[in-house]
């Protein structure tokens, strides 16, 4: 697929958020700076797209792990400018791990400053273009999506992936709409009418309405049955602390799923299994999954 000159997308995996470059004369602009782990491949990444020259501007679409975790690295060697979400602003000013979803999770980013703070409707330049913010709430609350509506191309964050969208945190914390509020932001993309859309996570793709099309089936399916987005949140969650951690020793599962307290809320709230259960469950299920497969003692992502 052929991309604006100017737009380019570094394409990582899942432990690591897409970095979304948006090059214009003295004044290049990078959209989320991947998983803090990540942060030094991050900066070689980007120290060789930029050809030695300083990165302007640093915007996050959402504030989860995935996608600040270079922030405070990217500042340091830029000296960039850093602009997020309106509504992240409390939390990254209390550095709520909690709310940030990192403790909780068993996971990580340093923490980090930033200059401004963006708002829906606001008029970003980036890359020559003009982009507007548009929010996107279900999967952050505060999540912001870029819209650049000259040539029809939306920054997407979590909230609509080719196969998919991130889990709907707020769901999982108990707020009983959020389904309906995912489901109002995949309305919001579909009246858009993007020809192309650069997700936080995967490949650019054009094929913007099959997407939305499992995305809809997909959030109908979870409301019918929130136990199996549980499910799947409870996976995606493990798979992806398998990816920092690399291996797990299987017989220390049910001990690591008690101390990670997201865990221990979302059995409690939608499964009632207990740490034993849900750790045989996991395994059983993400190995026929073929996400991870076991390794002498050890659990590890395939
Ligand atoms: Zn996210």
């Amino acid at each position: 697929m052929k991309l604006p000159q100017g737009i380019r997308v570094l394409e990582r995996g899942w432990l690591s958020c897409n970095n979304i470059l948006l090059d214009e004369a003295g004044s290049t602009t990078l959209v989320d700076s991947g998983y803090g782990a990540h942060a030094p491949q991050t900066l070689a990444l980007l120290d060789q797209a930029l050809s030695g020259t300083r990165l302007g501007h640093l915007v996050n679409t959402h504030c989860h792990s995935d996608h600040i975790g270079g922030n405070a690295a990217i500042r340091r060697r830029h000296a960039c400018r850093v602009s997020i979400p309106e509504g992240e602003a409390p939390l990254i000013d209390a550095w709520d791990e909690a709310a940030l979803i990192l403790s909780i999770a068993d996971q990580r980013a340093e923490r980090f400053d930033y200059d401004a703070t963006i708002s829906p409707g606001e008029i970003l330049r980036m890359g020559g273009f003009d982009w507007q913010a548009i929010a996107a709430p279900g999967h952050d609350n505060h999540a912001l999506m870029y819209w650049c509506a000259d040539e029809r191309i939306l920054i997407s964050g979590d909230a609509l992936w080719e196969n998919g969208f991130g889990v709907v945190f707020p769901h999982l914390f108990g707020d009983e709409r959020a389904f309906v509020t995912v489901r109002t932001t995949l309305e919001r993309i579909a009246a858009l009418g993007a020809r192309i859309v650069l997700p936080g996570h995967g490949r650019p793709f054009d094929t913007t309405e099959a997407a939305l099309e499992r995305a809809f089936t997909r959030i109908d399916s979870f409301a019918a049955d929130p136990e199996r987005h549980a499910r799947h949140a409870l996976k995606v969650m493990l798979v992806f602390a398998l990816l920092e951690k690399r291996s797990l020793p299987v017989e220390t599962l049910p001990g690591y799923l008690e101390q990670t307290p997201l865990y221990g809320e979302i059995d409690r709230r939608f499964l009632r299994k207990g740490s034993a259960a849900l750790a045989e469950y996991l395994v059983h299920d993400l190995q026929r999954a073929g996400a991870v497969r076991i390794e002498g003692c050890c659990l590890v992502p395939a």
